[in-house]
């Protein structure tokens, strides 16, 4: 038991470093770093009431971005980083699918979003429009079936949303420790 707590310390720590050394790194070509979309991405689903899993799933959804060493913006350059699945495998050990789940799926949820909510589109950042491109357009009709019979797809779908509307230059956010309580709740 009291291993299990030190490890759980020790992981939640590594996450936090994570964040607040990696997450200085910009946001896509959003005026944002990646630690203040992480934290407006949380800090949306705690104000809509959402449990644990869906806040710590809004804080780690980019971890994919902060871990891997392709520089700042690599759709820019026309590469699709697949820093979902980079997440998801960071993640997945530690978490239950609760959590590592919307992580893996948030960027297919762009895709079914896109397809099958004509309003959403419309919403996209420049930046989440060119990635659209490179991470396969829009969901057709048998592929947006094929997404919502997944596990956690609904959550999925949730995260996206709260992913895209923090790209706010003015909304302020408690600091990463505020979240960092619901996060421990879901460690393994
Ligand atoms: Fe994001």
């Amino acid at each position: 038991m009291l291993g299990q707590a030190v490890e759980r310390g020790a992981r939640l720590a590594m996450l936090r470093e994570i964040l607040l050394t990696r997450g200085e790194r910009r946001y896509g070509l959003d005026h944002l770093s990646q630690l203040r979309h992480a934290l407006q991405a949380a800090w949306l689903a705690e104000r809509a009431g959402c449990d644990d899993a869906m806040i710590a799933a809004a804080l780690l959804h980019d971890i994919g971005h902060m871990v891997h060493d392709l520089g700042e913006n690599p759709a820019a350059d026309g590469i699709d980083d697949e820093h979902e699945a980079v997440g998801a495998r960071f993640l997945e050990g530690w978490f239950e699918e609760a959590v590592a789940a919307p992580v893996r799926l948030h960027v297919a949820a762009k895709r079914y979003l896109c397809g099958s909510d004509p309003g959403y589109f419309a919403l996209l950042s420049p930046d989440s429009v060119r990635s659209l491109a490179l991470q396969g357009g829009p969901m057709d009709e048998a592929e947006q079936a094929s997404f919502r019979a997944l596990p956690f797809s609904a959550e999925a779908a949730r995260l996206r949303r709260f992913d895209e509307a923090a790209k706010d230059p003015d909304l302020e956010t408690p600091d990463l420790d505020h979240f960092l309580p619901s996060v421990e709740r879901c460690l393994r």
